[in-house]
């Protein structure tokens, strides 16, 4: 018998699977379900024949769907008393706290996550998750949690853990598309990444181009110093972008749109400020 805790995983794509193979290989007794039958075939776990028999076979339940409606319609007919709901699927901070509800009206407990890792990092170095809802369960069962990859709980607020989630991939997303358009302007991606690499290791960095540190500051104190970099030459200068992408015959609708925010801010009179003043735009669309 295996001294570590049963778990049960709903969900196997490609992250639930991994979580699955993860659990087994950590020698935690690990039962698993997943609408489409075959999907278990392999991963060393125990396969359930239904949700609510996968549901009955641990207090903690691992869930990993594409959204929560997929949740609700698994489950609808499992018994969630005393279980554990963790679910790791993406989808909005007020779905997540509307799901909070519905687990406790069937007398179970959700926390919340949002993994931050692709299948191959699970588990691994480096790997975490944000968590959120109650403090007790996720100390409860942090042992386990801690198989997929660090625990960061950022609130009992259920909605924390999506808000924190969709915060980091639009950073994630916004920053790689621009490197889709940038290395489709130069015509190759090999050509430009070098350039690339060196403008993201330098923005983390201490010093006059750190500007993750520098725009913090002014973010938080909501000062934009513009004599160095002033708005109004942004702007300006960010249409000069968008047509750059329209001469050479490319898609420009993400360049355009930070165009539109940088003429938008300019338009309200922020253009003697500092680029960082564009938050402006996004706090009081
Ligand atoms: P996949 O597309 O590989 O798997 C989706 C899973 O959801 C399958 O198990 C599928 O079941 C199930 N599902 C979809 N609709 C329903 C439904 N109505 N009822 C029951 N089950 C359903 O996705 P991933 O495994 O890649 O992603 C899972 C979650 O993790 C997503 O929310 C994703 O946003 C998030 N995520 C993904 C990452 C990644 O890199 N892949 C990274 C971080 C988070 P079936 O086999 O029957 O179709």
């Amino acid at each position: 018998m295996s001294s570590r805790e049963a778990v049960t995983v709903i969900g196997l794509g490609a992250m639930g699977s991994t979580m699955a193979r993860t659990y087994v290989a950590a020698g935690h007794p690990t039962t698993v379900w997943n609408r489409t039958p075959g999907k278990a075939d392999g991963l060393g776990a125990v396969p359930a024949a239904t949700a609510a028999e996968a549901v009955a076979a641990s207090t903690v339940v691992v869930i990993s769907q594409v959204d929560y409606p997929a949740m609700f319609e698994s489950l609808a007919d499992a018994d969630l008393q005393g279980r554990v709901l963790v679910n790791l699927s993406s989808d909005s901070p007020e779905r997540l706290r509307v799901a909070s509800t519905w687990a406790a009206e069937r007398g179970g407990t959700l926390v919340t996550g949002g993994i931050m890792v692709p299948p191959p990092g699970i588990g691994q170095p480096g790997s975490y998750a944000f968590y959120a809802g109650p403090a007790e369960a996720v100390d409860a069962h942090r042992a386990t949690l801690e198989v997929l990859g660090r625990v960061e709980h950022v609130g009992t607020d259920p909605g924390l853990a999506m808000l924190y989630y969709q915060a980091m991939l639009n950073i994630f997303w916004s920053t790689l598309i621009s490197y889709f358009y940038s290395a489709s302007l130069v015509g190759s991606a090999e050509q430009l990444r070098p350039y690339v690499a060196t403008m993201l290791a330098d923005l983390t960095q201490e010093g006059p181009m750190g500007f993750l540190r520098i725009l913090t500051t002014q973010l938080e104190s909501g000062e934009y110093p513009g004599a160095e970099n002033n708005l109004h030459m942004q702007a300006v200068g960010s249409e000069h972008m968008v047509q750059a992408f329209t001469e050479a015959g490319l898609d420009a609708t993400v360049p355009g749109a930070v165009a539109e925010l940088f003429a938008r801010a300019d338009a309200a009179g922020f253009g003697a400020d500092g680029f960082a003043a564009l938050v402006e735009m996004v706090r009081k669309p």
